[in-house]
Order: C-alpha cells, then structure tokens, then sequence
C-alpha cells in the first residue's frame, strides 16, 4: 500500500473543501469498499478525508418523507421498524446480502457509490478502462459470467452491484449534496448514476469533493408494498446475479400502479418503465408477470458466459412481482 495522509474532519463544509482542494484525496466512510481497494493497489489516494463521525448519523421521518444521514450505518437503515413498514423494500434488499459485521460498518452513502466487483478492474493489472482509463476491457470477450446485460457499451460492462441503490431505484429517492465550494444541490436519484460511455470511471455525476450528506425518500402510497428479491451464487454474504426491487398499487386483482428496478444486471440501478407500464391495468397474475419480465429483459444483449442471466433476471422478476402480490395488504 502507498503512504497517505489521514484527516479526521467533524464539520461537513471542511470535509467537502478538504477532498476539494486535493486532486488525489477522497472521502472515507466505512471504509469497506475503498481500504479494500487501497489494499489491491486499484486505488491509490494521497489523502483520507474520514467522514464517517461527521453529524450525518440520524434517520428523522416526517409524514412527508424520511431523510436519512449519508454516515447511516446501513444496518441501522435496514432495523428502522418505520422505515421497514413505509418502506420495506429499502430493508430487504439490504438484509439480502453482505454480513452483520460489514453492514454495521458501512454507511448508507459509501453503499451507493460503491465500485464494481468486475474481477479484472480489482486485480489491478488487466487492461481496464474504468481503472486505467483507454486502456481497453479485458472483460470484452473473456470471463465475463458476472458482467451486465443491459447499460452495456462497447469500453465497459460492468454491473453496478448495490442492492440499496436498485431499491432507492423504484422510490423517486433524492441524493442531497455539499460541494467542495460551498454549494449545495439536490439531485434526483433516477439520472446520479452514469452509463458507463466514453468515460467509464466516472460512475456518478458528483463532482471531486462532492460529499453526499443526505438521502431522502418521499412519502409514497405505493412504497408500502415494496419487495425486493434477489439471486446470487450463495444465498447470503453474495452479490446480486439478479435481483429485482418491485413495488405494486393493487385494486380489486387489478394492477393500478406498478414500480420494477433491476439489480446484477444493468451497469447503473437500472428501472424499467415500459415493463411497469405493460402491468398497468393488467390482473395481478402469472401471465401479466411474465408478460412485464419479457418487456424488462427486451433489450438484453448476452456476451459469451452471462446469457443466463436473460432468463434468471425474467424468473427473478415473476417471483418478486408473485411474491408481493400474494401478500395480505
Ligand atoms: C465481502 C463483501 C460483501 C458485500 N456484499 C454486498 C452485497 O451483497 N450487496 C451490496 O449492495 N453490497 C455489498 N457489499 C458492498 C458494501 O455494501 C459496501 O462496501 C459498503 O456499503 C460501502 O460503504 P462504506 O461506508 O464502507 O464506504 P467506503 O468504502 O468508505 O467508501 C465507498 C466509496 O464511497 C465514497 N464515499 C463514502 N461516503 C461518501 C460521502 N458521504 N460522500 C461522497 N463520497 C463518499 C468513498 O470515497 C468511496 O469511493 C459487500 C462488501 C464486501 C466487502
Ligand atoms: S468491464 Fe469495466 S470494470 Fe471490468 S474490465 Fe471492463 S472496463 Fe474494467
């Protein structure tokens, strides 16, 4: 590992400036996605600037919405008795995976700017474009079982692997921010990740010494009945092969309102409004599951090991949207 400095910052306009004014610094929260990384050589920062004791720590809800700190352990997010009842699709997709000890040490902002598990970018050596920017993807044409069927381009396709952030996908969810420079802005959560492109190291639209300070969740009838469900290789301490976060708004058998992300397979949170609008109006039934999963999964393009992910993601889909409309409301 190379030598950096360590900032312990208490006041979040000095944690933003701190990373701001340094090319080579960048925040620190748990710490389990980026010591790790630092460990493997892939990322290599002159400084840390700690956030993770910055007054960011509390969940407060309102009638309106709930607005959760960015340094929320993701296990206090996951145990919110209110937040599991207004919104149990946030609990469930982060009690799906990672262990206790690892959920109580990351907090919810560094879950949502997590860096991919694309085994050549971690080796730090194959040619990668996302850690060596035009160096090429070793995963184009090599073992690429894990990588993306959907948001896939022709410099990257890797899938981005958080389970919170394709829940956050389905809940209109708001990213709030403080920026190097003072300014603050208030970025919706559909649109803060990026498609990889030509710039596949850049995986949100934050700019460097952009601290995310908060995330909040509007108040959403249709939210009260939210799942999540997810497929990996083991069933818990794994990623997500496929997951979906789905949501309904039922009347009387009849689906009035839908909402359906996908997880494991995409390159960002990735929602499907066509497969949401194909169930509106439709029986809350096998056959109108199976028909939304065939919309979902249209634009899937395999490559040469994950073409079974086209039809585990679609039977992953049907088991979810199944699953919660079997549930007494
Ligand atoms: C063995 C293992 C299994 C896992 N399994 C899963 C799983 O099944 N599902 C899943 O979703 N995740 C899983 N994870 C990933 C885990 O969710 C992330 O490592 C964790 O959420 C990162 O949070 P952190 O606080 O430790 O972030 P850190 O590692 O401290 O930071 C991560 C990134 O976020 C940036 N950052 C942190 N806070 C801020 C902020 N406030 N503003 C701006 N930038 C910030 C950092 O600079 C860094 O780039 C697993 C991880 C491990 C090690
Ligand atoms: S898929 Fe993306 S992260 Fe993986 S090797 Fe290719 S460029 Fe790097």
């Amino acid at each position: 590992m190379r030598p950096f400095a360590y900032v312990d910052e208490r006041d979040v306009a000095g944690a933003a400036a701190a990373v701001h004014a340094a090319p080579g610094a960048m925040f620190l929260a748990g710490g389990t996605t980026l010591v790790d990384l630092m460990r493997q050589g892939v990322l290599a920062p002159d400084l840390l600037v700690d956030v993770h004791r910055l007054p960011l720590g509390d969940i407060e809800l309102d009638d309106r919405r709930a607005r959760i700190g960015a340094c929320v352990r993701n296990a206090q997010l996951a145990e919110h008795p209110e937040l599991r009842a207004r919104w149990p699709v946030v609990g469930e997709a982060l009690l799906s995976g990672m262990s206790p000890q690892l959920r109580n040490m990351s907090t919810v902002a560094g879950n949502i700017l997590q860096r991919t598990r694309c085994s050549y970018y971690r080796d730090g050596h194959s040619p990668c474009n996302k850690r060596v920017p035009g160096s090429g993807c070793a995963a184009i044409g090599g073992h690429d079982r894990d990588h993306a069927i959907l948001g896939a381009g022709p410099r990257c396709i890797a899938v981005f692997p958080s389970d919170l952030a394709t829940a956050l996908a389905i809940l209109d969810a708001i990213v709030y921010t403080r920026r190097g420079d003072g300014g603050a802005r208030r970025l919706p959560f559909d649109g803060f990740h990026l498609a990889p492109g030509d710039t596949p190291e850049r995986e949100t639209i934050l700019d460097h010494g952009e601290l995310v300070t908060h995330l909040e969740l509007p108040t959403l009838a249709i939210a009260r009945c939210s799942h999540y469900f997810k497929v990996g290789d083991r069933s818990s301490y794994s990623f997500a092969l496929a997951s979906a976060a789905v949501a309904l708004d039922l009347e009387r058998g009849i689906v009035r309102d839908a909402r359906i992300a996908l997880g494991g397979v995409a390159t960002r949170p990735w929602r499907c409004p066509d497969a949401e609008q194909a169930l509106r109006g439709k029986p809350a039934e096998l056959s109108s599951f199976r028909a939304a999963a065939d919309v979902a999964l249209a634009g899937a393009v395999a490559g040469r090991h994950n073409g079974f992910k086209i039809d585990l993601a679609r039977h992953v889909l049907v088991r979810a949207l199944t699953e919660l409309a079997a549930r007494p409301r």
